[in-house]
């Protein structure tokens, strides 16, 4: 009945690394890989509340054409902090500050693959 039941989604949260602001990350598995189709803006409070992020995520997290970039920034890349939590990132971009942690990186390791386990606290 119900056309979606084929179709695997997930919701990660992130923050823009630009704006102190989080936002949910649309994800859709396809051939076995977790993949990134929309963005869209989301107070902390009420990704809690939804439950967004307790799911935990395998993939390389690369952007479907239909990924419209960070909901505040534009960013088209997102990048895992040690932390590990997702900040948005700009590809042409030298560094990324972190506002999970509240750490600047002047290095991007940008990950073939993610693996997320986001935190039960906030
Ligand atoms: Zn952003
Ligand atoms: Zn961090």
């Amino acid at each position: 009945m119900n056309q979606e039941d084929n179709i695997e989604v997930n919701i990660v949260i992130a923050k823009c690394c630009k704006h102190n602001q989080t936002f949910g990350l649309r994800l859709e598995k396809i051939n076995n890989n977790w993949l990134r189709t929309w963005a869209f803006k989301i107070k902390e409070s009420s990704a809690k509340r939804e439950g967004y992020d307790k799911n935990p995520i395998n993939g390389t997290l690369m952007p479907m054409p239909s990924y419209p970039g960070c909901p505040y920034c534009k960013a088209d890349n997102v990048v895992l902090c040690g932390c590990g939590k997702v900040s948005c990132y700009l590809s042409e971009s030298k560094s990324v500050y972190c506002y999970w942690c509240n750490t600047k990186h002047d290095q991007i390791m940008l990950a073939d693959s993610f693996s997320i386990t986001p935190s039960k606290e906030f």
